[in-house]
């Protein structure tokens, strides 16, 4: 239904002698939100959504203008869904097709559903597993008319501070739908990301600096504050915007966290920003800061940008994927940065570490590899470059049926 051959607005209709099953309904956000195709609520028997991220979660309260569908996920998936999608209809200065009453309808219908619990709806299996991207979120095992469906989601199959890692699932299926958002890339090991990261803020601060490490409010930021605690650096952290609430609800659901009770420590030692008075006073207290946006496009790193960046002893380390366009992507290109309407050359050191959320080539590659029962293999959410080129290692190395949809692709399994 959408996110095909693209990042963005993934979507995937799964039907089965009459019901119908959406997995995900994602937007992209632009100059103005594109959803996936068409579908009318009273059609479906139920949505599931497997992680909180927009391009999964944006478009699901459109079912409920009128209707109501039962909609699965992990509880902390609602609870972090939650936060994004009301800030995004606050924040939208373009018109979204729903509002408040809709996502307040969308959460009326929530059905809580943990890791590898058996849920049926009409003629449809299926459960939830780990899929070590960002807490909570999940691959959906869908069992209907005889036939085993797996659908990824996004995944991360390499081990981080923050989830543990997503597993192949031992069963035999038919079909696969995969994602392959680095398809064509493999991210450097993560031990050695850690260490440079680590290096690089010791020397800062080694030299009376300060560090802003901007951040995606859901995963990234929270794995930060791990990797940071995790290499014992004896530092002020501190932590703003919506991260801090994301904070506090990951703390309420710890069973999704790697080593919860690290966690619980590392969140109670960071300090949450508390309004402006304190985040005047961050500036000088903190040795490290992490806030949001991850890519600089408005949020609390912002603020920290104007009173950081000017002063060379001081750094911006860049955490996450960089979108073409953005004020993190135009920092790194040109070394200048919009203070204030104004672009002004950045004295601090500005630098990138390729964490990453999203298993790269070789992984995606091993997962496929270890799925038994030879499976036909659809492959959305890349570049069409990198959906194309995964069905094609597919249809090569394992000798399936591989394709990479568009957008209204029908198959039958
Ligand atoms: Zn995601
Ligand atoms: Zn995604």
């Amino acid at each position: 239904m959408g996110g095909t051959h693209e990042v963005g607005r993934n979507a995937v209709l799964l039907e089965s002698g009459g019901t119908k099953i959406l997995l995900d309904y994602g937007v992209k956000i632009g100059d103005k939100p594109e959803f996936p195709g068409h579908v009318r609520s009273k059609d479906l028997n139920g949505i599931v959504l497997s992680h909180a991220h927009l391009d999964h979660s944006g478009g699901i309260p459109l079912f409920y203008l009128s209707g109501a569908t039962p909609y699965f996920a992990t509880p902390l998936t609602t609870e972090i869904v939650g936060i994004l999608i009301r800030d995004m209809i606050k924040l939208s200065g373009y018109y979204l097709p729903f509002e408040y009453i809709e996502f307040d309808a969308m959460m009326k219908n929530r059905v809580d559903v943990g890791y590898r619990k058996e849920v049926k709806v009409g003629n449809v299996e299926f459960s939830l597993l780990n899929a070590g991207h960002i807490q909570g979120s999940a691959m959906v095992d869908l069992k209907a008319g005889g036939k085993r469906v797996l659908y990824t989601g996004d995944i991360n199959t390499s081990r981080t501070r923050l989830t543990q890692e997503a597993k192949v699932p031992r069963k035999n299926y038919d079909a696969v739908v995969v994602e392959s958002t680095y398809a064509n890339t493999d991210h450097e090991e993560r031990k050695k990301i850690e260490a440079s990261f680590v290096a690089a803020i010791k020397e800062v601060l080694n030299n009376d600096g300060k560090v802003l490490v901007p951040a995606f409010a859901v995963g990234r930021s929270q794995e930060m504050l791990c990797v940071i605690n995790a290499h014992k650096l004896n530092v002020n952290v501190f932590i703003d915007g919506m991260a801090r609430a994301v904070n506090q609800i990951s703390m309420e659901h710890l069973d999704y966290i790697k080593t919860p009770k690290t966690f619980k420590t590392v969140i109670n030692k960071t300090r949450a920003v508390q309004g402006w008075r304190d985040r005047r006073q961050a500036t000088r207290r903190a040795d490290v800061i992490v806030a949001p946006s991850g890519m600089l496009q408005g949020g609390t790193a912002m603020h920290y940008m104007e009173r950081l960046s000017l002063d060379e002893k001081n750094a911006v380390f860049l955490v996450s994927f960089q979108v073409p366009g953005t004020g993190g992507a135009k920092l790194l290109e040109s070394g200048y940065f919009r203070i204030k309407d104004v672009e002004q050359e950045v004295k601090a050191q500005v630098r990138h570490f390729d964490f990453s959320s999203h298993s790269g080539k070789t992984q995606l590659e091993a997962f496929l590899r270890g799925i038994k029962g030879k499976p036909d293999v659809y492959v959305v959410h890349g570049e069409p470059e990198n959906c194309e080129s995964l069905a094609q290692w597919a249809r090569d190395e394992l000798d399936v049926n591989a394709a990479a949809p568009k957008e209204g692709d029908e198959f039958k399994v």
